[in-house]
């Protein structure tokens, strides 16, 4: 990173709209009671959220200033080692039961515990990363927590599916969207922080598809190119071998991306939380079935450019003749259904689907060309 350490200013990428709504809270005195910052994984909720507790810690006196990134407050708060910030998540309270506690009644104890006064600051923040993955009963302790008056702390709720949380959490919240970044801005981003040469840095920036935190996944790993390079070569082999063969193909794919998602990338699969918070098996295999549904809809998208000639506009360009000879095989009517049914796929894992159930239903609709004797 080639930031000066003392520079003032967010240091996230984009987000323009969340950015003015929280300068304009932090110029009016103050945010609200509580933000719910969301957005995919690997959208980079993250570094946006450091710069919020910057802004919000920081101790300059030139409210156009902040985040000065000079002062203590803002350096302990990009360190999150802040006096007077405390940060939970699911896993954590998971993690931090005593003996024959419940999640809940820990999630119980820590809120308590949370809602102590401040010590440096005028407010303590207390930040909930992964909101989203907690169970109805936090939820709804964390609702009467936030329901408390008090103007000494503010909530940050952290959550990559807002639609998992109640309405009442939501309603009391005021919504930071965290999304994709234009893909020129990113590239540039990608050049100047990654020393990427212009090319490099334009690929990883389409096929993040203006994500951040999944483009620098892409820049900094090699294991997650190649499993991307994998994943669709295999895909588009699949397209000439029968149901079973694309059974137990998926399952093996769906095996080595949960693997590979076991220790993600600092960016990958929605470790937009810190590194520290464990997962349960379910959540890293639904992240991974996300994933190769995302890898899976943008091989189908590569195809439909390759089928009307244009394959230098394909983000896998590394497989051109593959697609090429792979579009024209199948034609266009049968890749757009495909395109819309991972969506309608990737929105049913996003509420909780099956995972293997999901991508065996996606494996039907991808388009078959069979020789002659195959059923
Ligand atoms: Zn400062």
């Amino acid at each position: 990173m080639i930031e000066a350490a003392s520079e003032p200013g967010f240091r996230s990428l984009g987000q323009p709209t969340a950015r003015r709504a929280v300068r304009q809270a932090a110029a009016h005195g103050g945010f609200g009671r509580s933000l719910l910052v969301q957005g995919a994984p690997g959208a980079g909720k993250h570094a946006f959220v450091d710069d919020l507790l910057a802004l919000a810690f920081c101790a300059n006196p030139e409210l156009a200033t902040r985040p000065c990134n000079g002062c203590r407050g803002c350096r302990d708060a990009r360190a999150r080692t802040h006096a007077d910030l405390v940060i939970g998540s699911p896993e954590a309270w998971r993690e931090g039961r005593s003996t024959g506690e419940s999640i809940v009644a820990a999630a119980r104890r820590w809120l308590l515990s949370a809602a102590g006064a401040p010590v440096v600051a005028d407010r303590r923040i207390v930040l909930i990363e992964r909101a989203d993955r907690a169970n109805e009963q936090i939820q709804n302790a964390l609702l009467k927590t936030l329901e408390e008056p008090t103007d000494r702390h503010l909530f940050i709720l952290v959550a990559d599916e807002p639609s998992r949380l109640l309405p009442t959490i939501r309603s009391r919240c005021q919504a930071l969207r965290v999304g994709p970044v234009p893909r020129a801005e990113l590239s540039a981003y990608l050049r100047d922080h990654r020393r990427l040469s212009p090319a490099e840095a334009d690929a990883y920036a389409r096929i993040a598809n203006g994500l951040v935190g999944t483009a620098l996944a892409y820049a900094d790993h090699q294991a997650f190119r190649d499993w991307r390079h994998r994943t669709q070569t295999e895909l588009l082999s699949l397209v000439d071998r029968g149901r079973a063969e694309r059974f137990a193909a998926v399952r093996d794919l769906l095996d080595e991306t949960t693997r590979l998602g076991i220790a993600p990338p600092p960016a990958l699969a929605g470790s937009d939380a810190d590194a520290e918070t464990a997962r349960t098996p379910a959540s890293v295999q639904r992240d991974a079935a996300l994933l190769l549904v995302e890898i899976w809809l943008s091989l189908t998208r590569d195809l439909l450019v390759a089928g009307v000639g244009r394959v230098g506009l394909a983000p896998s360009a590394a497989l051109e003749s593959e697609l090429t000879d792979v579009a024209m095989r199948v034609g266009t009517g049968p890749l757009i259904r495909m395109a819309s049914h991972l969506e309608r796929v990737h929105e049913g894992l996003r509420q909780n689907a099956a995972p293997k159930l999901a991508l065996d239903g996606a494996m039907l609709i991808w388009p078959m060309h069979l020789t002659p004797r195959d059923p």
